[in-house]
């Protein structure tokens, strides 16, 4: 290849990195300015510049430009300065990029396959570069973050979810594939946008949609074989309850905001119990929103404590109550339910809303996974806060946006009492003369090292088990450091470490469960999974 060519492809550009003798060797020389900076000054010089910008869009696009014109270069950044630049890619500015998507829009990433491409999804595949593909997020856009039907705008999720695949769990770039299935929106904004991007129809159901995504689910296993682990990411609900029932017996499959979220919340309250000193079996739970993220966090915490308690899991359940749009779920609401919320319909009268419910129930623990903003008010944190002396409170929904309510609400409200966690980050908070960390309950902890553990082990098929190994991993890596700030997150920036503590832990249960078909199966795990992440340091090229 050329040495201008070189220049332009971003896996192996490394811009004022050539040395003198590679300048020569490539064809190179002349085509750069005579100065050489080492990969660390080129790290600092893009901090600098990054850290002028203002509005965290700009830096989204400076961040974004970066990846597509040097990749290790990219990485290096994420990984080096994870905390810092997380929430650029990832929550909450990716939730800004994905709604102006359309008129930042410079340079295609990952596939796009809309109703155009029926019938030639397998070629579509096919113009894709890479042939070893191991990890595909893949959305449909309809619902993005908190922030609803994006269509396909919603690409921004499964760019960013795969970026953090890299810097946080040790994928190689080429080994990720973005995928947006686009089959129109019902955005009425987006329709009307003479700069969208998508399909400009509203939304194909039924057959017609799920014909398209069985031809995918085919074309994905035909061209890439049985060990590429497909993550659905932001489907609405009544689609992915389907699709991950549907594939997970024949395909690789995981759904991240049913799955995913509830091994990371999982983990969360199970390293609360360090600061309670109590069980998790003691714990009453009341969830704010019963959709993907409520009842898969649910349904796995009801596993947990029946595991530990060795009770069937229909009394597990009747710890955990839900509440929806309707209010809470009761039995006498059953008939008119949506099949994922009915093991939480319990014998209880009608409560209309949150406060009442809480008022009634008295959790110890409380989740908000609704998507809307501000939910968690003075009264319903202050009537938490009266019936326990540490309350544990997540706001889970995504961006800041749509937090249930501010780490400053938590603690203020709580009189300094709560344990909070939140899915898009806050600062600390001073109150009363001390500070409070607040923590990140995201999926972000679980899916890098969950994914990492399935290929390491040649896992064909995800099993609930394999979640909850992640879950404890994640849990085991928060330590007395953490808690005595009232962590129940380990922070980001071990997260590398953590991944493959996960990773280990995954492929370990993937290999006891004989899912694994990487054989034999190696000794040490943790070494396994630590030695087969990417790193982004430059390579030589002579
Ligand atoms: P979903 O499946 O659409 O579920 C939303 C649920 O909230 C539904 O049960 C809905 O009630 C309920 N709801 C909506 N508005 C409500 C209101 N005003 N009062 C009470 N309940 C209300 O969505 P999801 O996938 O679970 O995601 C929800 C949120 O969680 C999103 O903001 C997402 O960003 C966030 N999330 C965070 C993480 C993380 O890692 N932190 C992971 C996944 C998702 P009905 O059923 O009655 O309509
Ligand atoms: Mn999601």
């Amino acid at each position: 290849a050329s040495g201008y060519t070189l220049l332009r492809d971003p896996q192996y550009n490394k811009g004022l990195a050539f040395t003198e003798k590679e300048r020569d060797a490539h064809y190179v020389r002349g085509l750069l300015p005579p100065a050489i900076l080492s990969q660390a000054l080129q790290e600092k010089k893009l901090m600098q510049s990054i850290r002028q910008y203002q509005l965290p869009l700009q830096k989204y696009m400076a961040v974004m430009d970066l990846q597509a014109r040097n990749e290790r270069l990219f990485y290096k950044l994420l990984i080096d300065n994870v905390e810092e630049l997380l929430p650029i890619v990832y929550t909450p500015t990716v939730g800004e990029a994905c709604q102006k998507f359309g008129s930042i829009f410079r340079r295609p990433q990952g596939l796009y396959i809309s109703l155009k491409e029926k019938g030639k999804i397998l070629e579509v595949l096919k113009n894709w570069p890479e042939r070893s593909v191991q990890v595909i997020v893949v959305t449909d856009g309809e619902r993005i973050l908190g922030l609803g039907d994006l269509g396909c705008q919603g690409m921004g999720i499964p760019v960013g979810k795969l970026a953090l695949y890299t810097a946080l769990g040790g994928l190689r770039p080429s080994a990720c594939l973005p995928i947006t299935i686009d089959v129109g929106t019902n955005n009425e904004e987006l329709l009307k946008d003479e700069f969208y991007i998508g399909l400009r129809q509203r939304r194909a159901t039924g057959q017609e949609y799920y014909e398209l995504l069985d031809e995918f689910m085919s074309a994905v296993k035909k061209n890439y074989g049985e060990k590429v682990l497909t993550q659905y990411e932001d489907f609405a609900n009544h689609n992915a309850f389907e699709l991950l029932a549907k594939y997970r017996t024949t395909h690789l499959v995981f759904n991240d905001d049913i799955q995913g979220t509830a091994a990371v919340v999982l983990a969360g309250v199970v390293a609360a119990m360090k600061l309670l000193g109590g069980n998790l079996a003691d714990q009453r739970f009341v969830f704010l929103g019963a959709g993907e993220a409520g009842t898969g966090i649910a349904e796995l915490i009801a596993r947990e404590i029946a595991k530990q308690t060795k009770a069937p899991i229909e009394e597990t359940r009747k710890k955990i109550w839900l509440v929806d749009s309707k209010g809470l779920i009761v039995s006498s609401r059953k008939e008119s339910l949506q099949q994922f919320k009915q093991p939480w319909a319990h014998d209880h009268e009608p409560v209309k809303d949150l406060l009442g419910a809480v008022k009634v129930i008295k959790p110890t623990v409380l989740i908000g996974s609704s998507g809307v903003g501000r939910t968690f008010t003075k009264e319903v944190i202050e009537a938490v806060s009266s019936f326990n002396e540490k309350p544990i409170i997540l706001a889970l929904s995504n961006p800041t946006t749509q937090s249930e309510c501010t780490a400053e609400e938590a603690y203020t409200w709580s009189k300094g009492q709560a344990i909070f966690a939140s899915g898009s980050p806050f600062d600390p908070v001073e109150h009363n003369g001390k500070t409070f960390l607040p923590g990140q309950s995201n999926n972000a902890y679980i899916f890098p090292g969950f994914g990492l553990g399935v290929v390491i082990s040649g896992a064909i098929r995800v099993h609930d088990e394999m979640l909850l190994a992640a879950s404890e991993a994640l849990a085991g890596q928060v330590t007395q450091e953490h808690f005595d700030k009232g962590l129940i997150y380990p922070p980001f920036s071990g997260i590398r470490k953590i991944s493959a503590h996960i990773a280990a832990n995954v492929a370990a249960k993937a290999y006891e469960l004989g899912l694994a078909t990487r054989l034999p199966r190696p000794k040490d795990l943790v070494k396994c999974a630590e030695s087969s992440m990417y790193t982004p340091v430059y390579r030589n090229y002579l």
